[in-house]
């Protein structure tokens, strides 16, 4: 076997270099490859359906008796037309073939044929335009469609795959262990090929299916976690004692049931030589600060210093704020380094921090540079990771001894996914909000009802509670006229609707100083009203702040929509989120219903991953996972499940997957993660 799938593509009949070259731009470089080359779809072949209940406009397949000869009609120069009638005995159909001089030979008065096609025309003149066809004798089943490439139809691709089949000696070498395959009911590799390619029914399809995506999400389960166990070097910065409940009775609220366990985990990781690396995923206002708050009082205890990166100085100076507040009368001492921090207070803090005399040091990227030297770095925290790549978690980790490594995320998604996405973390979840927390009702307006919306807002204000207006632009580059600006849709709301409040604007081209300006005075309550763009989209805590009107609304995304929800309802008071839109289109009025459906996390990650895909969702390629060939993450859920839970087993029995039996999964690892740009398989 193993010498088949190496072999090189130009040993099949019928490819050549050329023919070669046209497969490897679809990633096929070997008869292996080619016989992993997946169909895109297939048709179904083997339920044909009688002419008169066939569905118009869908692929459907048809078996009839041609009852007349085939005719040429010559239409203009280059344009022939064969045609001729066909019969199932119920009704009859009219077939119409384009520029085909071989039809009159192929199809022959009297033949029983299948065809395949769209069925057209009208419900007493059925027809059906070039269909594919073979003899009903030839062909029952499922024929397969490939992902084809200009030059190279789906028809060739298949030609090569049924002489590569050919090929496949009756028993393959199967990397899955039998043993494994008994336990899960896979079927052997070298059926699984067959039947995926060429099935003959729909069960053998669907076996196929499940033990070659089965395979895949094994494969690349193990590989993440020999990734996660590999060259990990110790720490020194490991904690002695678990003194969160000491950081505990400091807060001001007790922490929830979710706070207490996640910290408990991220304690006993940070007890241990190895360094902890992990994800903390929580909805927005789970509390995942104080999370943060308890391991870098911890570590700060023990003389180990944290870092903490935000996305935006913006979030970075919030997070300071804080945490500085969470910390007074600790005696942890807290500093915040961003790119506008003054060159001689940037001086003096990295002079402390080298020294030691800063126990937890906030910042953007900027803590990546090269001066920021630390005595002794043992806690590293991102918050909101997937703005941060893998390289700038790995540089991170960089800096100190080995530190530990904790990420924070707002991004619910399902546990099973953030094992695969966030492969090489493990991750704990608050999935409980602190208590007295309220239902944020959500209600989406057309732009007509806007004055309404604005009385409903000042009511509020009126009662010393706070709101903001979210619009998606700056300036009106796009030049639409339904789009607001902030710049301008701020002034017209302090001079008109809202000039008997306080105002403020925020958006991403202010200077940082003059954001934090604005930010500070919203949250001592110094402004009524904060008009921004996207900036307050992660982070921003003030719990005073009950309204929340999003113009545009259907130019967000729906994680985007639930984050910058988020920035209300983090109080006692009711509070409201109201979308503003006339979206008419289909999958803006689904994000906009959702929106209004649920004010849970998960499920929002969960419709919006559905909407966009894992591809999309996390940002193009970001996650740096290889890419699947069959497997879908999130449509194949149960049997990613299954594959983590055999992953575990397995690596149970043979970390280093030494056994022989495990040689062949240990080479598909190398494979897979090759095209991920992996070296450490190499
Ligand atoms: P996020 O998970 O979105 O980062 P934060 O850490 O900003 O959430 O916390 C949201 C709000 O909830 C903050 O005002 C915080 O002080 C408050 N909070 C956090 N934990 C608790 C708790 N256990 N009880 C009450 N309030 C809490
Ligand atoms: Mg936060």
């Amino acid at each position: 076997m193993a010498s088949l799938f190496d072999q090189k593509l130009q040993s099949l009949k019928g490819v050549g270099a050329k023919r070669a070259q046209l497969f490897e731009k679809l990633g096929v470089d070997s008869v292996g490859a080619l016989l992993r080359y997946y169909p895109r779809a297939y048709e179904d072949w083997s339920h044909p359906f009688e002419i008169d209940a066939a569905p118009f406009d869908c692929p459907v397949c048809i078996r009839a008796a041609v009852i007349s000869k085939v005719t040429e009609t010559r239409i203009r120069k280059g344009m022939t037309l064969y045609r001729c009638q066909a019969s199932d005995g119920s009704s009859v159909m009219r077939l119409t073939f384009f520029n085909n001089r071989y039809i009159p030979n192929l199809i022959k008065q009297n033949g029983e044929y299948l065809f395949y096609g769209k069925v057209g025309g009208t419900f007493t003149k059925r027809e059906m335009t070039s269909p594919s066809f073979t003899t009903s004798a030839e062909s029952s089943g499922f024929h397969p469609v490939y992902g084809q490439t200009e030059g190279l139809s789906s028809r060739q691709i298949e030609a090569a795959v049924r002489q590569a089949l050919s090929l496949l000696p009756e028993r393959v070498n199967d990397p899955l262990p039998e043993e494994l395959r008994a336990s899960y009911q896979l079927e052997e590799l070298g059926q699984a090929i067959r039947d995926i390619h060429l099935p003959q029914s729909e069960p053998a399809l669907n076996a196929a299916r499940r033990r070659l995506i089965f395979e895949e999400l094994f494969v690349l389960q193990l590989g993440l976690c020999q990734l996660k166990t590999r060259n990990r070097r110790e720490t020194s910065c490991f904690l002695t004692a678990d003194r969160s409940q000491e950081f505990f009775s400091c807060l001001p609220f007790p922490p929830t049931g979710a706070q207490r366990r996640a910290v408990a985990e991220c304690v006993a990781d940070m007890r241990r030589k190895t360094p902890m690396n992990r994800l903390i995923q929580g909805d927005v206002g789970s509390g995942k600060t104080a999370v943060a708050a308890a391991l870098c009082y911890c570590a700060a205890r023990e003389g180990i210093q944290s870092a903490f990166m935000a996305p935006t100085e913006i979030l970075a100076e919030q997070h300071y704020h804080t945490m500085e507040k969470l910390f007074e009368g600790t005696g942890v001492s807290v500093a915040l380094l961003t790119g506008s921090t003054k060159q001689r207070e940037r001086r003096e803090l990295l002079f402390a921090l080298k020294a030691g005399q800063i126990h937890l040091l906030i910042g953007t990227h900027a803590l990546l540079s090269d001066p920021v030297e630390f005595q002794r770095l043992g806690l590293v925290i991102t918050d909101e990771q997937h703005r941060f790549g893998v390289a700038q978690r790995a540089a991170l980790a960089g800096k100190g001894e080995n530190p530990h490594l904790l990420v924070m995320s707002a991004t619910p998604i399902p546990r099973t996914l953030a094992l695969m996405i966030y492969g090489d973390l493990d991750v704990s979840v608050l999935d409980e909000l602190p208590p007295g927390r309220q239902k944020i009702d959500t209600f989406w307006i057309d732009s007509k009802k806007r004055g309404r919306a604005y009385g409903f807002l000042q009511k509020h204000l009126n009662q010393g509670l706070q709101g903001y207006i979210v619009c998606p632009l700056v300036e009106n580059e796009s030049g639409e006229a339904s789009l607001a600006s902030a710049v301008e849709y701020a002034e017209s709301l302090k001079a008109r609707e809202f000039r008997d409040y306080r105002v403020g604007l925020l958006h991403g081209r202010m200077k940082p100083a003059e954001k934090e300006a604005v930010m500070r005075a919203f949250s001592r309550g110094e402004l009524d009203l904060l008009v921004s763009t996207t900036v307050i989209e992660v982070g921003v805590d003030v719990p005073n702040a009950v309204i929340m009107l999003i113009e545009n609304a259907e130019r967000f995304g729906l994680s985007q929509l639930h984050q910058l929800r988020g920035r209300v309802g983090r109080g006692k008071e009711k509070s409201y989120c109201i979308l503003v839109s006339d979206a008419q289109n289909e999958e803006a009025v689904y994000r906009l219903k959702a929106m209004c459906r649920t004010n849970d996390g998960f499920q929002i990650a969960d419709e919006d991953l559905k909407l966009r895909g894992p591809g999309d969702f996390f940002g193009a390629r970001q996650h740096g996972l290889p890419e699947l060939k069959i497997a879908d993450m999130l449509g194949d859920m149960d049997i990613l499940s299954q594959a983590q839970q055999a992953a575990k087993i397995l690596l149970k029995k043979d970390p280093a997957l030494s056994f022989p039996e495990h040689r062949g999964i240990k080479g598909e690892i190398r494979r897979l993660f090759s095209q991920a740009g992996e070296t450490a398989f190499n």
